[in-house]
């Protein structure tokens, strides 16, 4: 046997072997696109096996045989034109055009009675150049529509096309061109022998070479689909998984439905946003989901004609469908949809179902967290309330029990001397005490307030320099002296003027509480780059490092604050970053050089202000300053 013999041979039985499968894989299937790759394969088979047999019974070269030969071999690019129609649509003159040349060929075929003559030879290098040329061309457009596996697959088949057609058409030249004949021949078997296994690829891919396709896909695929479990958005977290589980298939798109059991509804998330619902059994995901179990339609708008338009509006011709379940738990469906690729759909239904579970133990996952999130702020809530309720009783308890003993006191004696007159120091004691206890009251209810929503509401522009002088003017007042330092110009920012002078009081009346005895604290304002800075300032017990950032926690109370004084919520200071940071703010705590505590507040000037400003580094250093808190003019 000749090399050529032998190549001639594994081609044969490769073609034929080809062959059975795809007509075993269209009788089951009996699509138009299955029959179609059946057609083009068995034209080359039954051609091959025609001249094997006609060999054995002695028919070789008999006219009848050469005939039936070459017309089962144009069938070959005739079947691909069909194809092209089943993957990528063509205009229907194409398929008129094609469908008359391969006749005509038929014809002159017959008409020649077996013998290949120039003509012939020549007519049927045409056919084979033009129809199946164009036929491998689009072939290889299409692939490059297409994604993952599906793209692969196409790949193959384009290669297949063009490397058979060449292999024909080189065939017939070495008719034409006899000294050639010998050198031809090899050539033309060696690339059909590279067309044949382009096809196994393309139409029939072995399990281990689709897996080994597909596994970059699936694996992008899973690395998409895990950080989705933690995304707060179910909508986002929907879309990124339709568009990951388009792009393992290779598909126009996939959709997740999430089923309402109680409602018996699906819903599907919109690509603009939002959601919409239909009954549990509409459309061909709803049928997968009713049905718990794999759906195919090669052509969705025949095989539910009541949505036809729909199908056709979102390019759906072939729509795959699988439940989406996790422990007998139905969570909803997912399907993949393709405008044409009816011949791959069926052998991708277990990467369907991988998918749909894996999707299923994501969506278990999203409401785990979901929901254990939702236990923590429950159990948060709880815990507030506690914690609210004990600092609340604690604190309240203090005021409220020298409010009651001087008022006893107050009843007992009146009882007994009534002609004696009041007592104005213990008078004085209950009315400072109450005024603690509604002052604890008022911060507690405040506090509860901002936990329920926003704390800062009117803003509107304010010189900060004057509300702190006011705050100046307010404790002068009650006979406790603040000093002041403002620099010239006016610094406007647009701000809730009562919440920010709350904090400014809260600052200094802690200054006043943590600060040395009869100390008086200080308040600077300087202006950095586009910010009001309000410094206050004490040279009190300081705070230790570790915790000067929990200070601003709610009902936090640092180690230092039960050596000077057992009153206090540790509600202060949470609710005056609450309200600076609403202004878009910053509150911070530095330590005093020498020791004590300074309160840092930058809040946002106006952008006139801003631009006005010079950029001096540290404008609290350099400005012009005086310590009776009036401007002075620069000298
Ligand atoms: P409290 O009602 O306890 O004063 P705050 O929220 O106002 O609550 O303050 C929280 C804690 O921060 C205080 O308990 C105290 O430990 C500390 N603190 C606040 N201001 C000062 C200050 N000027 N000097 C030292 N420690 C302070």
């Amino acid at each position: 046997m000749t090399a050529l013999e032998l190549i001639s041979l594994i081609n044969q039985v490769l073609f034929i072997g080809l062959f059975v499968v795809v007509l075993w894989h269209a009788l089951r299937r009996r699509t138009r696109a299955s029959w179609n790759t059946a057609l083009l394969l068995g034209g080359v088979a039954v051609a091959v096996a025609l001249s094997r047999v006609a060999a054995w019974v002695g028919l070789d070269g008999a006219p009848a045989v050469t005939a039936l030969t070459l017309i089962l071999l144009s069938a070959v690019p005739f079947a691909m034109l069909r194809l092209v129609d089943d993957f990528s649509g063509s205009p229907r003159w194409v398929q008129i055009a094609g469908a008359v040349a391969f006749l005509a060929l038929g014809m002159l075929t017959v008409a020649g009675m077996g013998e290949v003559t120039a003509p012939l030879a020549v007519a049927t290098i045409g056919f084979f150049a033009a129809v199946g040329g164009y036929a491998a061309v689009v072939f290889a457009l299409e692939s490059r529509r297409a994604h993952g596996i599906t793209r692969r697959r196409m790949t193959a088949v384009a290669l297949g096309a063009a490397v058979f057609i060449a292999a024909i058409v080189g065939l017939f030249l070495g008719v034409l061109v006899e000294p050639l004949g010998p050198i031809v021949a090899l050539i033309a078997q060696l690339l059909a022998l590279v067309a044949v296994l382009a096809f196994f690829l393309g139409f029939a891919p072995p399990a281990w070479v689709r897996r080994a396709w597909r596994e970059p896909d699936l694996r992008r695929f899973l690395e998409r689909s895990v950080h989705l479990a933690g995304v707060a958005d179910e909508h986002a977290a929907i879309t990124e998984l339709e568009r990951a589980a388009a792009a393992a298939f290779g598909a126009t798109g996939a959709s997740i439905g999430l089923a309402d059991a109680d409602r018996r509804i699906i819903r599907y998330a919109l690509p603009a946003g939002g959601w919409s619902e239909f009954a549990d059994d509409v459309y061909i995901a709803g049928r997968a989901f009713t049905q718990q179990r794999r759906v195919v339609a090669h052509d969705a708008p025949e095989a539910d004609p009541d949505h036809a338009l729909a199908y056709e509006e979102a390019g759906a011709r072939t729509v795959i469908g699988a439940p989406i379940t996790t422990d007998d738990r139905r969570i909803g469906v997912l399907t993949v949809y393709a405008e044409r690729a009816p011949i791959f759909v069926e052998d991708d239904l277990w990467l369907l179902e991988l998918l749909a579970s894996q999707t299923g133990l994501l969506l278990e996952a999203r409401t785990l967290t979901a929901h254990a999130s939702e236990l923590r702020a429950r159990e948060d809530a709880t815990r507030l309330k506690e914690e609210f309720l004990s600092a609340a009783a604690h604190d309240l308890r203090t005021p409220l029990t020298v409010v009651l003993g001087q008022a006893e006191l107050m009843e007992r004696r009146a009882i007994r001397s009534p002609e004696r007159p009041v007592d104005p120091a213990g008078l004085a004691r209950i009315v400072r005490e109450a005024r603690r206890l509604r002052d604890l009251v008022a911060e507690l209810l405040d506090a509860q307030r901002l936990e329920d929503g926003r704390a800062v509401l009117d803003r509107s522009a304010a010189d900060v320099c004057e509300v702190v002088s006011a705050i100046r003017d307010r404790h002068a007042g009650n006979g406790v002296e603040i000093s002041v330092r403002c620099p010239v110009e006016p610094l406007v920012s647009a701000i809730d003027r009562p919440r920010i002078e709350q904090v400014l009081d809260n600052l200094v009346e802690n200054a006043l509480k943590y600060g040395p005895a009869g100390g008086a604290p200080e308040v600077a304002v300087a202006h950095p780059d586009g910010y009001a800075r309000i410094s206050v300032v004490d040279h009190g017990v300081g705070i230790p490092e570790a915790e000067r950032e929990r200070i601003f926690e709610r009902f936090y109370r640092a180690s230092n604050a039960h050596d000077v004084t057992d009153t206090g919520l540790g509600l202060g200071l949470y609710i005056c970053r609450r309200i600076v940071e609403e202004h878009d703010g910053r509150i911070r705590h530095d330590e005093t050089p020498g020791g004590g505590s300074t309160f840092v507040i930058d809040l946002p000037l106006e952008p006139s202000v801003e631009t006005a400003g010079e950029a001096t580094p540290d404008p609290g250093l350099t400005l012009p300053h005086r310590i009776s808190g009036e401007r002075v003019a620069d000298a």
